[in-house]
């Protein structure tokens, strides 16, 4: 297969399989396009978690025990903090500080998050695009049992904990998308999206949000294919089924195929919900089944592979 290839990505469960398109694509045939829905300010810094989560995963320094940050953090900077009576809510590890405060910096100097993303990515050798999906502010806010809390009070300050009834992207409307989104959504050369297995209402509908992604998604002439972060009718890791049974929609791959009907047309499911097949085909998408879990490297490597040969074959 030759031509471009778009990758829509939120943190920890899509950044594997980005991990796996940058060892199988060079450079300039993969854009990584971004949620930072999740970005925000604490105690002054502007915090990227999904970019850094990517950004540290193709760089080979995430910390794969613990799921985010990086490996061999130390936390001196918290204990410093919570004994002088700060905020200790949200972690920030010693070594990933500096991302934080370089950002922040370079953000109050004027330049976009997608120049500095770039840089950054590149000081850790990264040669792969990782851009954000705006270069203006989107927030994701949550409506909830327990009122309305911005998306990190939520996920990291109450543990997912309370009942979600809405969730909404704050500043969506006014944002527009980052220029080599844009780009790529209107290359010529396009030859397939991948919606990465990562939360559709939290990391990917956020993309979706920005004016103009799901438009120009409708008119790519190009396949779409996500792979299915809910396997067995749950989530390997967060809120994703928790919050869909609280939205009313019970929680499987055929409902993941619902979610993004209109413009997929095709998904790649975990063999152990391989029974969907016919709803799913039912919606016109088509399905590959496979072993959607990624363990190691291997595992990502060739779930990207897969995911590459069913854009190839609805080409
Ligand atoms: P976050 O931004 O860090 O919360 O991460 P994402 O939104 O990118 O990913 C969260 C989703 O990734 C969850 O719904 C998980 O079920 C899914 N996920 C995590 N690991 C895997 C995996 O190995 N395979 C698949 N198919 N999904 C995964
Ligand atoms: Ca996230």
């Amino acid at each position: 297969m030759t031509g471009h290839i778009l990758a829509l990505c939120g943190g920890v469960g899509g950044a594997k399989l980005a991990f796996g398109l940058a060892r199988l694509l060079p450079p300039d045939r993969l854009t990584i396009a971004v949620n930072t829905g999740d970005d925000f300010e604490h105690l002054g810094l502007h915090v990227s978690p999904d970019i850094d989560t990517v950004v540290y995963t193709l760089a080979r320094l995430s910390d794969r025990v613990r799921g985010w940050g990086l490996a061999g953090e130390t936390w001196a900077f918290m204990s410093a903090l919570g004994r002088l009576g700060g905020e200790t809510w949200f972690n920030l590890g010693d070594t990933d500080l500096a991302m934080h405060v370089l950002r922040t910096q370079r953000l109050r100097d004027g330049e976009t998050l997608s120049r500095i993303t770039a840089t950054l990515g590149a000081a850790l050798g990264l040669s792969h695009a990782i851009v954000p999906m705006s270069d203006q502010p989107v927030r994701t806010v949550m409506d909830t049992d327990v009122g309305r809390l911005p998306f990190q009070r939520y996920f990291v300050g109450e543990q997912c904990r309370p009942v979600v009834r809405a969730i909404h992207f704050e500043g969506a409307a006014q944002a527009s998308p980052s220029d080599a989104l844009a780009q790529a959504l209107s290359r010529q050369d396009l030859a397939g999206v991948i919606i990465c297995p990562s939360n559709p209402y939290l990391s990917v509908d956020p993309i979706l949000a920005v004016p103009g992604v799901r438009s120009a998604l409708e008119r790519v002439a190009a396949p779409i294919v996500a792979v299915s972060p809910i396997i067995g009718g749950a989530a390997l890791k967060g809120p994703a089924a928790k919050l869909m049974a609280e939205l009313g929609v019970t929680p499987s791959a055929t409902a993941v195929a619902r979610h993004y009907q209109g413009l997929l047309s095709g998904l790649v499911i975990d063999t152990i919900d391989v029974g969907e097949t016919a709803a799913i085909a039912d919606l016109g998408i088509a399905v590959s089944a496979t072993d959607a879990v990624m363990t190691d490297d291997g595992d990502r490597l060739r779930l990207a592979g897969e995911t590459l040969d069913l854009v190839r074959a609805l080409a």
